[in-house]
C-alpha cells in the first residue's frame, strides 16, 4: 500500500528536498520542508532586532508569528512559498545571516513546540511527503513511512555549493564546508529533538545516488 504520510529526514544537504519535492509530485502529494518555517521566523528575528542568543525574546516572537508554507504557485523554482505574517519572504530565506543563526533559533524548546504544532496540522492531514530534521521521531512519529538520508560532509558541501553557485552566491567551497559542519553539529547535539534517524527509519546513503535513483529506492520500500 502507497505510505499517506512520509517523513524524510537527514542533515544539511542531504538530498531531502529534491528528493521530497520529486517524490511528492509523483505522487500528487504535498511537498512540505519545514526547514523554511524556523528559516522565516529566523528571518522575522533579525529583521526585528531581537538577539538570537536571547531566549525568551526569540520564544516569544515564535509564538506570535503566523507562517505559512503554500504549495508550488509560482514558476520561478521555488518549492513552496513562505508566507510570514502574509508578506511572502521565500527569496529571502537562503541568506547567509539565516544560515548563520537558524541553528540557534531552532534548539529553543519553546521554537519548536511553536513550529511543531503547525507542522502537525499541515501533516495530520495525509498525503504529505514532510522533510525535516526531527519529523520521524517528533512531528509525525506514526508516519507510514520514515526515511533518513545520508552522505559524507564532503559530498554534501560540494551538492550546497553547486546550489549556491547556480543562485549566484559564489562563496568558496572551504567556506561552505565550515558552516555545513557547524550546523549539523549544531542540529545534532541541541537538547530537544536533535537531528537523528528514527528507529524504524529506512537509513539511505546517498553519496553514489542522483536524486532519480534515491526517489526509485524510496518507491521500492512499498512496491
Ligand atoms: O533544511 P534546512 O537547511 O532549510 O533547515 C534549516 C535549519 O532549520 C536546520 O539547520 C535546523 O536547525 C532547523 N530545522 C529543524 N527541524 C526541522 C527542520 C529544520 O531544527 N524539522
Amino acid at each position: 500500500m502507497i505510505p499517506r504520510t512520509i517523513a524524510i529526514d537527514g542533515p544539511s544537504a542531504s538530498g531531502k528536498s529534491t528528493v521530497g519535492e520529486l517524490l511528492a509530485r509523483r505522487l500528487g502529494y504535498l511537498y512540505f520542508d519545514t526547514g523554511v518555517m524556523y528559516r522565516a521566523l529566523t528571518h522575522a528575528i533579525l529583521r526585528a532586532g531581537i538577539a538570537v542568543g536571547d531566549e525568551s525574546a526569540v520564544s516569544a516572537l515564535s509564538e506570535r508569528v503566523h507562517i505559512d508554507v503554500l504549495p508550488l504557485t509560482v514558476s520561478d523554482g521555488r518549492q513552496n512559498t513562505i508566507l510570514l505574517d502574509g508578506a511572502d519572504v521565500t527569496q529571502r530565506l537562503r541568506d547567509r545571516a539565516i544560515d548563520a543563526n537558524v541553528s540557534a533559533v531552532s534548539a529553543y524548546p519553546r521554537v519548536r513546540a511553536a513550529m511543531v504544532r503547525q507542522q502537525r496540522v499541515i501533516g495530520g492531514r495525509g498525503d504529505v511527503v514532510m522533510i525535516g530534521r526531527d519529523i520521524g521521531t517528533v512531528v509525525l512519529p506514526h508516519a507510514d513511512l520514515k526515511v533518513f538520508l545520508t552522505a559524507s560532509e564532503e559530498e554534501r558541501a560540494r551538492r550546497r555549493h553547486r546550489e549556491n553557485c547556480a543562485r549566484g552566491d559564489l562563496t568558496p567551497y572551504a567556506d561552505v564546508l565550515v558552516a555545513l559542519r557547524q550546523r549539523d553539529a549544531q542540529d545534532s547535539t541541541r537538547a530537544t529533538a536533535p537531528l537523528r534517524a528514527a528507529d524504524d527509519a529506512h537509513v539511505i546513503d546517498t553519496e553514489l545516488m542522483d536524486a532519480n535513483t534515491v526517489v526509485a529506492t524510496i518507491c521500492s520500500l512499498w512496491t
